[in-house]
């Protein structure tokens, strides 16, 4: 196989999103299992709904997930420039390769009458396609059109009557019977080019050896093979990734509270716990193995694995996997990044290695850093709000809040064994054994019924905050 080129071809018109992110996770996965190169390709030819802002965030973004571009805009490259804004010039001379070839005509119908004439197909039942009015204009019918100012677009002439199909990589051969399609525009009268057209010829241009995209993209895929033929440029090969579908089974959206990858970011999602969860969003392993790293990824991803039918995003299951990671990271992979999440004032009351330990203890089920404030919450600093079922607990258990607090402001050393020794000894001394020991020793410390290790959570409290604790519970345990 000759050397493979796969490129993600954002528009900066918004944020990369879920669906976005797996387009490029897929392309980027098959250029690293092929020795491969990744490229990045920026479609910014909506003049009004692109940003550099957007720019910028999708790369932050892309970078932040790992997935690492061997060409694009700020890194170059040899097959540049890579935003389609700096290569109009490019676009101008290919459209104008096609008039001459025959398979493109300027075309001077305006939006007004084109969509009058779409809207009577439409009422006539039939699709809204270009009927061929300037199709065979003569040379002085052009010439006087363009004496009388009126605006020219190019439009590529559809071949008609003719059946095709597109040998799909996911999915097998794609049928498309005549007439899906009538004349396109490829050049606005702006001067710039459609998607389809600039896609089509960057994509040959820049030597893209498969294009890896989402199945919406199916008809355009079409036209885009249309072009290749006109102009004998190769075509690249395809393969079209099923859709993105929420809950509801409708296509993925905002409605769905579908975020944007910054905001899973934002929330403290590990990237490469989304990376996993993306990666299994239209594609399987041969094996049962559902948390893997990015290597593992590489090594296993093939396109023949690619499913064909959509795939439900289930946030359940992002966290499912997300939580796996964090566990097996621990806290050696993932401290640093969630420090910043535990609140103010856990980072004034503890030392950096406290805070540490406290991730540590409480990131058994944690899926997002951001959930740290709720799982850390046995060691809140301050005064303690009891919930109800930890006042209920409390209640009537003063004489062994007060065996508590004697033991240990009197013990002689601050560690697991002899933070145990008192625990048994304050029980025994009163006759009190299990939940009936342990459950209002944790409601008095923590003000919860339920959380972490408790002999761990009264270790990092340290001595002075618990005999605290212990005396303001004497009052609740009354
Ligand atoms: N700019 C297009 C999009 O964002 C790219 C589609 C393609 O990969 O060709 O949908």
């Amino acid at each position: 196989m000759k050397e493979v080129r796969v490129r993600f071809a954002p528009s900066p018109t918004g944020f990369l999103h879920v669906g976005g992110a797996r387009t490029a996770l897929f392309n980027w996965l098959f250029a690293r299992h092929n020795g491969g190169s990744f490229i990045i390709r920026i479609e910014d030819t909506d003049e009004q709904r692109s940003s550099p802002e957007y720019e910028e965030s999708l790369l932050e973004d892309l970078r932040w997930l790992g997935l690492d571009w061997d060409e694009g805009p700020v890194t170059g490259g040899d097959h540049g420039p890579y935003r389609q804004t700096e290569r109009v010039a490019i676009y101008k001379e290919y459209a104008g390769e096609l008039v001459k070839r025959g398979a493109a005509f300027p075309c001077f119908c305006t939006d007004e009458e084109l969509e009058i004439k779409r809207e009577s197909m439409r009422a006539e039942g039939k699709p809204p396609q270009y009927d061929g009015t300037c199709r065979s204009l003569g040379e002085d019918a052009i010439r006087k059109k363009r004496e009388d100012g009126i605006p020219e677009s190019i439009r590529f002439e559809v071949e008609r009557g003719i059946d095709r199909k597109i040998d799909d990589i996911a999915r097998g051969d794609v049928s498309f019977p005549a007439g899906m399609v009538g004349d396109f525009v490829i050049l606005r009268s702006n001067g710039l080019p459609t998607y389809n057209f600039a896609a089509a010829i960057d994509d040959a241009l820049m030597k893209i050896t498969h294009v890896i995209r989402g199945a919406e993209h199916l008809s355009n895929t079409l036209r885009q093979v249309m072009i290749y033929e006109a102009l004998d440029l190769p075509s690249p090969r395809f393969a079209h990734i099923p859709l993105i579908l929420g809950s509801d089974r409708t296509k993925l959206s905002k409605r769905h509270g579908a975020p944007n990858i910054r905001d899973y970011r934002e929330k403290g999602y590990p990237a490469e716990a989304l990376v996993n969860y993306l990666a299994f969003l239209g594609w399987a392993t041969k094996g049962e193995k559902e948390i893997l790293s990015v290597g593992e990824l590489v090594e296993e991803f093939q396109l023949d694995r690619v499913s064909d039918s959509p795939s439900i995003f289930d946030e359940a299951k992002l966290n499912w996997v997300s939580a796996q990671h964090i566990r097996a990271g621990g806290s050696g992979m993932y401290f640093k990044d969630a420090k910043v999440f535990f609140p103010g004032d856990f980072r004034e009351r503890y030392s950096e290695e406290e805070l540490e330990k406290i991730f540590e203890i409480s990131s058994e089920n944690l899926s997002s850093f951001d959930r740290l404030p709720v799982e850390a919450a046995s060691f809140k600093p301050g005064k303690i709000v009891y919930d109800d079922e930890a006042a209920a607990v409390l209640g009537g258990t003063k004489e062994l809040i007060a065996g508590f607090k004697n033991r240990f402001e009197l013990a002689e050393k601050w560690d697991t064994d002899h933070i145990r020794g008192i625990i048994k000894d304050t029980g025994k001394a009163l006759g009190i054994k299990g939940k009936g020991l342990y459950m209002p020793l944790r409601a008095a410390v923590t003000g919860l019924s339920h959380g972490p290790d408790l002999v761990m959570i009264i270790l990092i409290r340290g001595r002075e905050d618990i005999v605290d604790l212990l005396s303001g519970a004497l009052e609740a345990a009354g």
